[in-house]
């Protein structure tokens, strides 16, 4: 049972923690040096978009706290410690994410009782809390007096979305690492090495706008075959206007069944007529806009004036906030096609 926190971390001078993931230079820097002084906080708060390591970066933090026999500091991938992890059965690794839409404060309350306790088996038990913008005041704030002085062995890493705001009593009692979006090239390295195929992986890495978590996503909901589906709708004027009328309201469902992936669908209309307004037709060859390739209706966004598309653009901000404020999402998305589909003359 347990062995000495200090075993193998003075060894971790120049620890290559890190060294087999891609980008987050900063994360790698900041965590890095807190493990090789043997000195990490209480709390961290890993804090940037979906989908961009941050999961990936408590995992492996986790593994290298309790990896039994260290190589030049980074986990070695064999001890009893490190296969558990690798086999996604640690005791003394815990993750809390979101239940229907939020972490509920009884999950708060059944950690703080767990962490009364000892780890079962390891230096130190690494509880990963994610999306803590989806907690409730009250469970924010039950959680409080233990992020500020946790259990004794115990790392608590909050993950939140940059774009979230979260309470100041919160992020006051943690070390924030931040995280970005990913560079084109390592998001597309990223989604080769899952085994895209090349033309996808380019393609998803432009949409997911370097957020390979976002492109897997995008992959496995067939998000990107929903999209052209319903932007062949929105360019379709061979339809006679009842059939066209018809067309969108099918498609219009077919956006509201996306549910909670509908704020990312809406991103990927985004981009498709951003891109539009950023490299003017031809220009997309050399700028690598949407990944290099001609990319569906891209003459039609080709033939509208700026003015349109920036219409078009504020009919889809209009549609995310009304979604926000629980607006009913089938209606919301039959206007917003309506207004992508509408054609102002030049
Ligand atoms: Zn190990």
């Amino acid at each position: 049972m347990g062995y000495p926190a200090e075993i193998g971390r003075e060894q971790q001078a120049i620890a290559p923690v890190f060294a087999h993931l891609l980008g987050q230079e900063k994360a790698k820097t900041l965590l890095t040096r807190s493990l090789a002084a043997g000195r990490t906080p209480h709390a961290y708060l890993f804090r940037g978009p979906e989908g961009v390591g941050k999961q990936l970066f408590a995992q492996v933090m986790a593994a290298t706290l309790n990896c039994r026999q260290t190589l030049d500091g980074a986990a070695c991938g064999n001890c009893s410690s490190c296969r558990k992890f690798r086999s996604g059965n640690h005791p003394d690794f815990v993750v809390i994410r979101p239940e229907q839409g939020s972490i509920k404060i009884d999950r708060i309350r059944e950690l703080i009782k767990a962490l009364s306790y000892p780890p079962y088996e390891s230096a130190t038990r690494v509880v990963l809390l994610e999306d803590i913008h989806t907690m409730r005041r009250e469970a924010a704030n039950s959680l409080l007096k233990t992020l500020e002085e946790p259990p004794e062995n115990n790392l608590l890493i909050l993950t939140v979305e940059s774009s979230k705001s979260i309470l100041s009593t919160i992020s006051s009692r943690c070390q924030t690492i931040p995280f970005f979006q990913l560079s084109q090239g390592d998001t597309v390295r990223i989604l080769l090495e899952k085994g895209m195929e090349e033309k996808t992986a380019v393609l998803l890495a432009r949409l997911s706008e370097g957020s390979p978590g976002r492109a897997l996503l995008f992959r496995k909901t067939e998000m990107v075959e929903t999209w052209e589906k319903v932007i062949t709708v929105v360019m379709d004027s061979s339809a006679s206007g009842d059939s066209q009328v018809g067309l969108l309201l099918q498609m219009a469902e077919v956006m509201a069944g996306l549910k909670e992936n509908l704020f990312p669908f809406l991103g990927l209309l985004r981009i498709w007529i951003r891109d539009a307004l950023v490299y003017p037709v031809g220009q997309e060859k050399r700028d690598g806009a949407m990944g290099n390739t001609r990319w569906t209706g891209r003459d039609w966004l080709g033939n509208r004036a700026p003015e349109e598309l920036f219409n078009k653009l504020r009919a889809i901000d209009r549609a995310e906030q009304e979604l926000g404020r629980n607006c009913n999402r089938t209606l919301v998305c039959e206007i917003l096609l309506f207004r992508l589909q509408q054609q102002e003359r030049k």
